[in-house]
């Protein structure tokens, strides 16, 4: 396929060579490049792709507990909604940018698309540290951002739910705050929610369970047995301490995990059910859990056969991919590994089971979140795992099918069968006016 050339510059300041490009922007562009080679996508459509639909920049001033004021910055990143409305959390984080909200939105589109459900990709946040918050405050900041951007949130347009920083708490308020101004209570808005409030049983864990289904069936596939796999998780929030629980309860040995302090490392098995996750008891990893003390990135280090990064973005990057030891990388987190770490992770013939798909069991019960709100009934928690349980397996089916196929990468599998239904919609629709 000819690549598109533009005779004119580009929408973006063009960037020089020796500042980082690793950016989860770049990062997703690079990735749709590279899937984008392997099928015939009208050029195009593969252009708008490259760019978010549009991008929301709000102010949020917040009167703090001491009745002095703050401003704040908020983005909404919508990627694309061609198959259906905008989906994607809100992160609270210092580190926040307009470009890390688009590329974790083109994140949300490929994910949506990859598990097959009619939603395309947003994500959005607000620039500021959430433990620097009282809860009043939050809670404040909350409700006038919800305000800010209501014209362009609604169960039909656009549904946030959680992301690093916010949880369902987080969720409550936005939908009280949607809800009172639309005049109608309408759980519908947000995923995620607490279950009192119209959230789905089996949400919180959702993440983490589609993380150890996706690992479960790709050790089952490489002729694995689990009793006998030893794991390593970086993380123990609700994705890494469910993760970790599940896969401890379905015979694997987890023998290190860690947390914000550190890393612990125990080669006889570490008792991860006895351990509150991150978000149960912050930093209980390093408080209770025995074994060795080692850092989080000699975690990435040790010698076990499945490695799942499920703190942050950008831990496996290439001053340190090749240290990893692990044959299998689930990835937990949004984004943990950079274009150029995965290069060398795929040379040493590691297989990375990557973020779009191993880590989307939480917008698929967000998805059965948001259809028991517009049915106005709830679901058992055997359902949700159940039907959870089924698409996990068919996405990793559809996956496994490229890989084979095409004899490529995992990734690069899970971004074929993503950007192929996401081509054809674009196709089918056209372009209007
Ligand atoms: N923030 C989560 C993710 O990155 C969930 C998004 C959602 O449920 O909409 O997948």
């Amino acid at each position: 396929m000819a690549s598109h050339q533009r005779s004119t510059p580009n929408r973006e300041p063009q960037r020089s060579p020796d500042e980082n490009p690793e950016t989860a922007l770049e990062t997703a562009r690079r990735q749709l490049a590279r899937a984008a080679e392997y099928l015939e996508i009208d050029d195009t459509v593969l252009e708008r792709l490259r760019y978010p639909g549009k991008v929301h920049e709000v102010t949020v001033p917040l009167e703090r507990d001491d009745g002095s004021v703050d401003v704040f910055t908020g983005y909404r990143a919508q990627h694309d909604s061609v198959r259906g409305p905008y989906k994607g959390g809100l992160r609270y984080h210092p580190d926040v940018t307009r470009d890390e909200c688009v590329g974790l939105a083109m994140w949300m589109t490929w994910k949506c698309a990859v598990m097959d459900i009619p939603f395309g990709g947003a994500k959005g946040g607000i620039v500021v540290d959430p433990k620097s918050l009282s809860d009043d405050e939050t809670e404040r900041l909350t409700r006038r951002f919800t305000q800010e951007i209501r014209d362009v949130i609604g169960p039909n347009t656009d549904i946030p739910a959680p992301d690093m920083g916010t949880d369902p708490a987080t969720m409550a308020w936005l939908m009280d705050a949607y809800s009172m101004q639309e005049g109608e209570t309408t759980p519908g808005v947000v995923t995620g929610k607490p279950p009192a409030v119209g959230g789905s049983r089996g949400r919180e864990e959702a993440p983490g369970r589609s993380v150890a289904i996706v690992t479960r069936e790709t050790l089952d596939y490489y002729d694995e047995a689990i009793e006998e796999t030893t794991v390593a998780v970086q993380g123990f929030g609700s994705v890494g301490a469910n993760a970790a629980r599940l896969l401890d309860e379905w015979g694997a040995t987890v023998v290190a995990i860690s947390d914000v302090n550190g890393a612990v490392y125990d080669p006889a098995g570490i008792d991860v059910a006895a351990i509150p996750s991150h978000d149960e008891e912050p930093e209980a990893v390093t408080d209770n859990a025995e074994g060795t003390r080692i850092t989080n990135d000699e975690l990435l280090a040790v010698d076990v056969d499945v490695l799942v990064p499920a703190a942050v973005g950008n831990v496996i990057t290439e001053d340190n991919a090749d240290d990893v030891r692990a044959e299998y990388v689930v990835e937990g987190a949004n984004g943990p590994t950079t274009f150029a770490g995965d290069a060398i992770l795929a040379e040493n013939g590691v297989h990375v089971l990557p973020d779009i798909l191993a880590n989307a069991g939480g917008v698929t019960v967000s998805y059965f979140e948001w259809l028991q709100d517009i049915n106005r009934r709830t679901w058992s928690l055997d359902r949700v795992q159940e039907e959870l349980e089924a698409e996990m397996v068919a996405a990793w089916d559809a996956v496994r099918e490229e890989v084979e196929t095409r004899d490529v990468t995992w990734r690069d599998a899970a971004y074929i069968v993503a950007l192929s239904r996401i081509s054809e919609a674009h196709e089918m629709r056209g372009l209007w006016p």
